[in-house]
C-alpha cells in the first residue's frame, strides 16, 4: 500500500493516513489470506491526491465522515478500478465518507471476491478486466459490500452474499438485483422466493403472498428494512420492482444508522 504524508507531517492531512493504513493493512492481512496476487492500493490523506489513489485498483482519500451515532470521525472516499498497465483510466468511488472502522470491511469483502474468483497468478487490475467489470454493474459491487457489511458487522449474522462463478445477469442492474434478492431470501430463510424462476421472471404457480415483513417473520434476526429491501427485490410484478441498487442502498444505510441495531 502507498500512502501520502497525512496530518502529521502534511498540513493539508484530513487525517494522519500513516498509522490508519498500518492498521488496514495489518486487518486485512488477518481476514483474507491471498496467495499468487497483486493488488495495488493507494491512500491520499487530502483531494491533492499525492498519494495517487485515482490509478489504484483500490484507492483512499480522507475525510472526515459521521458514524452510526452521528460522532464526526476519520473517515475514507474509497475509490476501485484504477488501470495503470494496459489502458489508462481513473478508478470511480464505489463509496463516500464511510468511517475507517467501516472503510475496512468493504475492502475485506472486495478481496474476498478477488480471493474467491481469481486466477493463479491474476492481478486485481486483470481480475477486474476479466471477470469483475466484465460480468457486473458498478452498483452491483456497490451494494455486494455494504450488504455483507450490514449482515456481518452490522447484524451478526454470518452469512455471506457471494458473486457468482457463473454470471448470468450480464451487467443488467434489474437481473441484478431480483438475483441477489433471491439469493438472500434464500440465505436469510433457508426457503425459496419462488417455486421456480424462468429467465428472470417468476414462475407463478401456487405464489405465495408475501407482505414486506416476511423475511423478518421467518427469520427474527432480520430487521424490517432487509425484509421490505428483500420484498422489494424479489416483488412478482417486475413494474413494481426494485430497478436500481440505489432504492436498496437507503433501506440498508438506514440499518447501519438505525439507534435500535
Ligand atoms: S495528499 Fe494531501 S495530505 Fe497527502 S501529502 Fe498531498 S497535500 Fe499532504
Amino acid at each position: 500500500m502507498i500512502v501520502c504524508a497525512g496530518s502529521k507531517t502534511c498540513s493539508f492531512g484530513v487525517i494522519e493516513n500513516k498509522s490508519d493504513a498500518i492498521e488496514m493493512a495489518e486487518f486485512l492481512s488477518s481476514e483474507i489470506s491471498l496467495d499468487n496476487a497483486m493488488v495495488r492500493m493507494n491512500w491520499s490523506g487530502c483531494p491533492k491526491g499525492c498519494g495517487v489513489h485515482g490509478i489504484a485498483d483500490i484507492g483512499f482519500e480522507s475525510c472526515k465522515a459521521k458514524d452510526a451515532e452521528g460522532n464526526i470521525v476519520d473517515g475514507v472516499h474509497i475509490y476501485v478500478g484504477g488501470k495503470i498497465t494496459r489502458l489508462a483510466k481513473e478508478a470511480r468511488t464505489l463509496h463516500k465518507s464511510l468511517p475507517i472502522t467501516e472503510a475496512k470491511y468493504h475492502v475485506k469483502y472486495l478481496l474476498k471476491n478477488y480471493a474467491n474468483y481469481k486466477y493463479k497468478n491474476e492481478s486485481y487490475e486483470a481480475f477486474d478486466d476479466r471477470y469483475l467489470s466484465e460480468n457486473y454493474s458498478f452498483q452491483a459491487l456497490r451494494f455486494y459490500t455494504k450488504v455483507n457489511y450490514v449482515l456481518n458487522e452490522k447484524l451478526d449474522l454470518d452469512i455471506e452474499l457471494v458473486f457468482d462463478s457463473e454470471p448470468t445477469t450480464f451487467r443488467k442492474e434489474n437481473l441484478e438485483i431480483f438475483h441477489f434478492g433471491l439469493k438472500l431470501f434464500r440465505l436469510l430463510t433457508g426457503e425459496n422466493r419462488y417455486t421456480g424462476v424462468e429467465d428472470f421472471e417468476p414462475v407463478l404457480i401456487r405464489p405465495r403472498k408475501l407482505t414486506k415483513d416476511e423475511v423478518s417473520k421467518l427469520n427474527p434476526k432480520v430487521p424490517y428494512e432487509l425484509s421490505e429491501a428483500i420484498y422489494m427485490m424479489t416483488h412478482q410484478d417486475n413494474k413494481v420492482r426494485a430497478r436500481v441498487f440505489s432504492e436498496i442502498l437507503v433501506k440498508l444505510e438506514s440499518i447501519i444508522t438505525s439507534p435500535e441495531l
